[in-house]
Parts: C-alpha cells; structure tokens; sequence
C-alpha cells in the first residue's frame, strides 16, 4: 500500500527515528517489526483490511472541491480530503484498524494504547470493541479531568481508562505506564501507538495505515484535475495524518508538501534533533534534553516532538514546514464552516488557515489538497468558550 520514502536502514528516516529503548522492550518491538513485514504484503490480510475500510469506516470519502472557499480566497483551486467523515470522525480509525488486525494475527488477547486529549483512546477503544478484545487506555491524569467527556465516550465503548499520576499526569507520562505494562505482559498484549512516532517499527507502521489517504486522493484528483496538485497541506501533530496525506506523493517532486504545525508548538519550526520517547526527531526540549510543555488550541496538536519521517522530509528539504497560530486557525474554522457548511476539527483548521495562504499565491489552474483530518463537532464548546470569553 506504501512506497518508499528515503528510508536508509530499518527504522531510520536519515539520522531521525531509530529505537532508543532498553533491551527487554527492543525484544518486544521487534517482534512487532517481524510481524508487520510479515503481514503488511500478505493478500489475505490486506483484503481484510480493505473490507474494515470499506464496511466500517466508509472508506473510499470523497475529495470534495471547496468551491465556495476557492472563490473567496482566490487563486488555486482547494479540494478537502474528507477524514472528517470516516467513522468516529477523524482519521486516526485508519490507524487503529490496521494495528488490530496485525494484533490479532499477533494471538493478541488484550489491547493498550496511551491517549493525550483522548481521540486516539476512543479510535482505539472503538476498534478493540469491534473485535471482543479487552482495552486499557493509559491517560494522564491531568488528561483525564481536562476530557472527562472522552474518557466516558472510552468507557461507553467497553475501556478501561487508566489515569497515571505519575510525573506530571500527561501524555508523556502515560506513554511511559503504556510501555511497561507492554514489557510485562508482551505475551498477551498488543500496545496499539497513535501516530507516526515512537521507536521502530511504529512510525513505518502507521505510515502505511495512513497512507490510504494519499493513494485514494492521488486517484481522486487525476480523475478530477487530470494532473497533479501543486501541493498537499496538512496539520502536523505527531505527524499520521500528514504522513499518510503525503505518502504517495513524496515520489512525485512537483508536488509541494506541507505541514502545518500550530506557532504554540511548533517542534520542527523551532525544535532542534534530540532523542526523546524513545526515538530521535526534532523536538521542543529544555537544557536538560526533556521535552518542554505546550499550549496549542488543537489539544491533537500538542507534542512537543514530530514523526521521524517528518524529520528527515524537513532536513532534506523536500517538505515545507510553516506554523499558523491558534487565532489564524479559529479565523478558518469560522470561515470553513459558514462558506462551505463543514465544520472543521481545530487541528484540521490550522491546515486550512495556511491553505488559504499558500491559494492566493498559485494560478487558478492549479490546485491544492488540504487534509480535512477530522471533524469539529468536539470543539464546538471550546470555540463557544473561546469567542464569549470576553
Ligand atoms: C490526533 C489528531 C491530529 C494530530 O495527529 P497527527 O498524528 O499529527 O495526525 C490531527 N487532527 C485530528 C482531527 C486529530 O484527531
């Protein structure tokens, strides 16, 4: 499904990812590695894979041209690939569909993963329900009292939710209690990570789950345009959507690529390469080495480090990494929902607060996609809160 990307060694994005980890977990994660060479290829697994897509989530989603938004801004043409309307609204369920079924065929019996705001627990929580498996979710504790919503949405869904106290109850810390229980109990359990980051093989991984969205916009708008677009805008977080938006066209030099990061954590804008959770990525880190608090409006966005592929697609110079801040970003989820009638997620915004930019500077017979990530209707109170706070 993937292609390849300059990857150099197994695990490694030029000096970025890699697998800084101790050696009882490094035994664990290549097993994890091995199975996923092992099944990534393998017809029967892909066509089940295919079926989820299809059946559950409601895959193929469209690449709806924004007309309206083209017309206001000017310039190239923006067409909006439509995460928001897969199952449970955002694309992180392309993700953890694939790492269920690799788990499965793994003989795993139960299932863990770590959340921040609590998307990816629900996204996981979702698809361990689905398939009868038992799930924790490891959640900061401060995490958890912030989304006391998503953690009951988890709950609803069968999950336990674990809140960690440790440290400072945050999702840095609940990655740490995710991967000792995943060393302790590797013969059971499968640690399902949510976006391109992490020690090998998880950045590889969740490339390939994610880039479904490429191979189906890259079909979608030769069909519609007849060439390809000038560029892809995506928000960048961990890094899974944009990943998965760029994968397939990384090989195709015409196309611009970009990531869009919030200005409040801007960790490829203005980190530097450091080592932290286990693998090596340019990231926001304090003189000490450890990674810094931040403060984006997009609770998705708020990672003080980025995907080891998104490392090395800056260092090689064939991304282009911008920052938007928090009031571009409400500007445009303003803006998407009056002219065009959808209502963006706030991480989804800041990609196209800059789309709206980069249009204006492009002829009109050019066009650009911006990866629509997911949907707003989790932020809706936030953004009621944000515009009558004064
Ligand atoms: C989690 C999330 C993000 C950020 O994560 P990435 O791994 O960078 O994609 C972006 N948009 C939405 C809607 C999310 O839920």
């Amino acid at each position: 499904m993937s292609k390849s990307t300059g990857v150099v060694a197994a695990g490694t994005f030029g000096e970025f990812g890699g697998s800084y980890v101790p050696d009882e977990l490094q035994q664990v994660l290549s097993k994890i590695a091995e199975a996923f060479d092992k099944y990534k290829d393998d017809p029967e697994f892909n066509e089940e894979l295919r079926y989820y897509l299809k059946e559950y989530v409601g895959r193929e989603n469209p690449l709806t041209f924004a007309k309206n938004l083209t017309e206001q801004v000017g310039g190239a043409k923006i067409y909006l690939k439509r995460e928001d309307l897969n199952h449970t609204g955002a694309h992180k369920i392309n993700n953890t569909i694939g790492q269920i079924l690799l788990a499965k065929r793994m003989g795993a019996k139960r299932i863990i993963a770590e959340t921040g705001a609590g998307q990816h627990g629900v996204a996981t929580a979702t698809v361990a329900a689905l398939f009868g498996l038992p799930c924790t979710i490891y959640m900061g504790k401060y995490d958890t009292e912030r989304q006391a919503l998503n953690v009951f949405r988890m709950e609803l869904l069968g999950a336990e939710v674990v809140p960690v106290e440790k440290g400072q109850g945050r999702l840095k810390d609940a990655v740490d209690e995710a991967l000792g229980d995943l060393v302790r109990n590797h013969e059971t359990t499968f640690y399902l990570l949510g976006s391109a980051v992490g020690p090998h093989p998880y950045p590889t991984i969740v490339h390939h789950f994610q880039s479904v969205i490429s191979e189906e916009s890259k079909r979608q708008i030769l069909e519609k345009e007849g060439k390809l677009p000038a560029a892809v805008v995506a928000c960048v977080g961990g890094g899974s959507n944009a990943i998965g938006a760029f994968a397939h066209y990384i090989d195709e030099p015409i196309v611009r690529l970009v990531g869009v990061e919030p200005t409040e954590a801007a960790s490829i804008a203005e980190g530097v390469p450091a080592v932290i959770h286990g693998f090596k990525c340019y990231a926001l880190v304090d003189e000490n080495n450890n990674p810094k608090p931040t403060f984006s409006i997009a609770a998705g966005l708020d990672y003080p480090g980025v995907g080891p592929e998104h490392s090395y697609l800056k260092a090689s110079g064939r991304g282009e990494y911008v920052t938007v801040t928090g009031k571009e970003a409400l500007d445009a989820f303003l803006t998407l929902s009056k002219v065009e009638g959808i209502i963006p997620a706030l991480e989804s915004a800041h990609a196209v607060a800059y789309a709206m930019k980069l249009a204006k500077t492009l002829p009109r017979d050019e066009s650009i996609i911006v990866n629509l990530s997911g949907r707003g209707d989790k932020d809706v109170k936030q953004v009621y809160d944000m515009l009558n706070q004064d």
